[in-house]
């Protein structure tokens, strides 16, 4: 294949002018009929890894993949480009499934997307072997590996494929990132010979920050109010949790939809369909939500409550950011959440999964609890090392953070355990240090104890995510039970008798923190807000009318190179990053005339 054909293609079809990395590498090998093996993270492009190659090689590729809706949206972006695609599952009916019968069977596909349980079907089997495939492909490979987070036990009939395409490219992908996946998968599909690649896990449009987490409701609202107008999904744990949280974002003028496995099917596809759409900015959501949603221009993820592992973290937070362009993710976080995450681990009637669940847990609460880059850390869990020594995008390395002494107030908080015999929970300890005056407090004749009200200089969070922090530091412990009990742990006796000194890292929230310098992938250069405002209602506008999402159209990257380089011509709208031929013909006339009533309205303006 000569360099020019590639580029070209890549540059016509799909209006990018250079690769991400690895994607030539895999598109060569697959031209070159090798097998592939690529674990890119979200973000990372893989779809271009088989489309191009689908364009430039004679006959279909199959891509098996997971889900429906994924399917659609694949297929819809594919089109947009001009690709002859379709798709093949159980919500077509049968005229449109016998059209694409029809297409495929005259060779007229260049992409066919089917559900992996289609290839037990024998009818369809014998099928295939009356047309033309170029490759096949495995999209969300890890599906088919029990060690995943996601295993299909459809996916497991895959192992056969390759006898299936004697002498034609398999390529799989997957996003999920762990050695020991990674191996199941290559065991499971008996590749032969496969370029195996495994692109940087780091995806350096995101920034990381975790917050103290002391009143959700308040945090989420100035959350929101900071991103006006820009999707973002809210992560909650459980079903109540994610209603009332919306319902309160809802009273609050946002607009947000709950997602979880409660809702009738028909609300939990009105919702994500309102968001794909870009009708709801929020979406608050339990796990559940997220897999089958393609939707590039998700600016940030907030997660209300723990995640339940550093994998699970790592996928929740990458559905931000897909286009490339700068997205923020959050993670709110106290102490006071772990009980509730441990009783039901140890409600687990599984041994061995019982302890899973509590390893994954240990090392989410360090994520969140040291003072550590947060990107490091991820990364560190997927075995990569981090090269730099900071990251300029989390809340450590922007020093957002810093660390203070408070060995005093620990040895306050740890006298009032000591006078009142360990037999008090957090509450009341903290009731006494900061001298409330309320009944308990009375009947126990606690306002006369020496340290009763000695920390009235602070609030009653600051003492609070203190005995948060003595509790990660192991300098005092909490009994089980109903109403835990505080009491204390060698280090404590130390710390009291003054030959232990104890740090803890604060957020620093007078200060203005710097902002973080988000990478995108091309250096974004700075937009016209207003006429990207523009240009998204015009997006939204002719989406709409094709029934496709709006980034389907173009994505924010493309319109945010609009918004900034205003071009004015069909040549010079064809250099903006996203924008094809095809597209240039279907939606470039509108977009341009905008951009052209835009710049002279301006001009002959008077200024303010
Ligand atoms: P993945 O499936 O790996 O999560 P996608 O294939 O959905 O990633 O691609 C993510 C985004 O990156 C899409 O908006 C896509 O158009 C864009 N993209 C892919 N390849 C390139 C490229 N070479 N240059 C610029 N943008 C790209
Ligand atoms: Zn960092």
């Amino acid at each position: 294949m000569s360099d020019a054909r590639l580029y070209d293609t890549l540059r016509k079809v799909f209006g990018f002018r250079a690769f991400r990395p690895n994607q030539e590498q895999v598109v060569r090998a697959i031209l070159a009929s090798q097998d592939v093996f690529a674990v890119m993270p979200t973000g990372g492009g893989k779809s271009l890894c088989y489309q191009l190659p689908a364009v430039l090689l004679p006959g279909t590729c199959i891509v098996i993949s997971p889900l429906i809706a994924l399917m659609k949206d694949q297929v819809d972006g594919a089109r947009a480009n001009g690709i002859r695609a379709a798709f093949l599952n159980s919500s077509l009916l049968s005229d449109d499934r016998e059209a694409v019968m029809r297409d495929l069977l005259s060779n007229s596909l260049d992409l066919l997307y089917v559900a992996p349980e289609r290839f037990t079907l024998d009818h369809f089997r014998e099928i295939l072997g009356r047309v033309k495939i170029s490759m096949a492909v495995i999209d969300e490979a890890h599906c088919i590996s029990e060690w995943g987070h996601d295993f299909r036990p459809d996916y497991l009939s895959l192992s056969a494929l390759v006898k299936l395409f004697p002498g034609l490219p398999v390529a799989a992908f997957t996003a999920t990132a762990t050695h020991r996946v990674q191996q199941d998968i290559l065991d499971k599909l008996a590749l032969r010979n496969p370029l195996v690649v495994r692109a940087s896990f780091d995806r350096p449009n995101l920034g990381y920050d975790v917050r103290f987490k002391d009143n959700p409701e308040a945090q989420l609202v100035s959350l929101l109010k900071s991103n006006p107008g820009k999707a973002g999904i809210i992560y909650r744990t459980s079903r109540k949790s994610v209603s009332d949280t919306a319902a309160m974002l809802q009273a609050k003028g946002f607009r947000a939809l709950p997602y979880h496995a409660g809702l009738s099917d028909a609300d939990r596809k009105s919702n994500q369909e309102a968001f794909i759409r870009d009708e709801a900015d929020v979406i608050v959501a339990t796990i559940a939500f997220g897999m089958g949603i393609d939707k590039s221009n998700i600016r940030f993820v907030i997660h209300a409550d723990l995640p339940k592992s550093i994998e699970n973290y790592y996928q929740e937070t990458g559905r931000a950011g897909r286009d490339g362009e700068p997205a923020q993710c959050t993670l709110l976080f106290a102490q006071s959440d772990i009980p509730k995450v441990r009783f039901y681990i140890d409600s687990m009637p599984d041994d061995t999964e019982r302890a899973r669940a509590l390893g994954a847990l240990t090392k989410v609460i360090a994520f969140a609890g040291n003072s550590v880059c947060r990107r490091r850390t991820l990364l560190d869990y997927f075995g990569e090392s981090y090269p730099h020594s900071n990251c300029n995008s989390c809340d450590i390395c922007l020093g957002t953070r810093e660390v203070v002494d408070c060995t005093r107030e620990a040895q306050m908080l740890l006298s009032a355990m000591v006078r009142t015999e360990e037999r008090f929970g957090a509450m009341h300890i903290v009731d006494i240090v900061m001298g409330s005056d309320n009944k308990k407090i009375r009947d126990f004749g606690h306002d006369r104890l020496k340290t009763f009200g000695v920390g009235k200089e602070h609030e009653k969070k600051y003492w609070r995510q203190l005995i948060d922090d003595l509790l990660a530091q192991k300098v005092i412990e909490k009994s089980e039970g109903l109403y835990p009990t505080l009491f204390l742990l060698p280090k404590a006796v130390q710390l009291l008798k003054g030959e232990e000194r104890i740090e803890i890292v604060r957020i620093q929230e007078k200060k203005k923190a710097k902002a973080p310098l988000l990478k995108s992938d091309v250096s974004s250069s700075p937009y016209n807000q207003e006429l990207f405002d523009l240009l998204r209602t015009l997006r939204k506008q002719i989406a709409d009318e094709g029934g496709i999402p709006p980034y389907v159209v173009f994505s924010d990257r493309t319109l945010h190179d609009m918004a900034a380089q205003y071009p004015r011509t069909a040549e010079t709208m064809l250099t903006v990053s996203g924008v094809g031929e095809v597209k240039l013909e279907r939606y470039g006339r509108q977009f341009l005339r905008l951009i052209d009533r835009f710049c002279s309205d301006r001009l002959h303006s008077p200024s303010p």
